[in-house]
């Protein structure tokens, strides 16, 4: 188990979820996100387990604020032994409507700076021979789902490779795919409850998904896939049709 776990996007949903299931097994933390007063908020949460828990407040997308979590993770007096790379938001599936500046910034938040903490990560983590680095990506990077589909399947491809280049030096690189999750992400987009069009059974709730993918960090995993049956969803990708599989990446918002 790490001491020290550095989270970013930890004010709400799944980063909120790593954050109270870390504290739970006496695990050291860094919140980081935009928003100070969620983060505080879980912060004191947290704090029933007795563990520290330090809110660095920032917008991963400013390279001024950015730069603070780089130097948190750099800071060789508090070594940080595990990353989750989890911040993230939605956009329409619209590429051709959306605005090519939102892209860009989705595009920045889930792989430009989750490439960045993990190079600044990494360095430390290797002279140490020990760390852990956590992906949050999606089963949506296993199937064609306009740029966020895109996004989520580099952070899977980018995670398997690093994972067998650095594990044998005692850093793994585990890549974790959701399907549909309970968490503000669907609201954030303007999405009411309901409005994705999904069935109950393909809802999963935070508390389980971090759970069993933590199972997997521990274990040293690649890619990590909560819950039977979004492991049959992704086992089913493999074989099906692409022109099928492009129709399913179609469903919801
Ligand atoms: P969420 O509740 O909306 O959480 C998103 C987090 O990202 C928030 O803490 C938000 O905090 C942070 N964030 C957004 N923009 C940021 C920025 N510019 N700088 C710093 N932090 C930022 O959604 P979630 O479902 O937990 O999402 C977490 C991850 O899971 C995402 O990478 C998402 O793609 C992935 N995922 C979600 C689902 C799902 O169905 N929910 C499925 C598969 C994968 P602030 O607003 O305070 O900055």
């Amino acid at each position: 188990m790490p001491r020290t776990a550095l989270i970013t996007g930890a004010s709400s949903g799944l980063g909120a979820e790593y954050a109270r299931q870390l504290a739970a097994r006496g695990v050291e933390l860094v919140l980081v996100a935009r928003d100070r007063a969620a983060l505080e908020a879980v912060s004191q949460e947290v704090g029933r387990y007795g563990v520290d828990a330090e809110v660095l407040a920032a917008d991963l997308l400013d390279p001024r604020q950015l730069e603070k979590v780089v130097g948190r993770l750099e800071d060789p007096d508090r070594p940080i032994d595990m990353l989750v790379n989890n911040a993230g938001f939605g956009l329409p599936l619209s590429f051709s409507r959306n605005s090519i500046d939102d892209e860009a910034r989705h595009l920045a938040l889930l792989v430009e700076v989750p490439m960045r903490l993990t190079h600044t990560a990494l360095a430390p983590m290797l002279q140490r021979g020990s760390g852990r680095i956590v992906n949050i990506a999606s089963v949506a990077g296993f199937i064609p789902r306009s740029t966020y589909g895109a996004c989520k399947g580099w952070l899977i491809s980018f995670s398997r490779w690093a994972n067998g280049r650095y594990r044998g030096r005692g850093v793994t690189v585990t890549a974790v795919c959701p399907g549909f999750t309970h968490t503000s992400f669907h609201e954030r987009m303007g999405l009411a409850p309901g409005q994705e069009g999904l069935p109950d059974w393909l809802w999963l709730d935070a508390r389980d998904v971090v759970a069993e993918s933590l199972r997997d960090v521990a274990r040293g995993r690649s890619v990590s896939v909560p819950s039977l049956r979004y492991k049959l969803i992704v086992g089913l990708t493999k074989v099906l049709p692409a022109g099928l599989l492009a129709s399913v990446g179609e469903r919801g918002r």
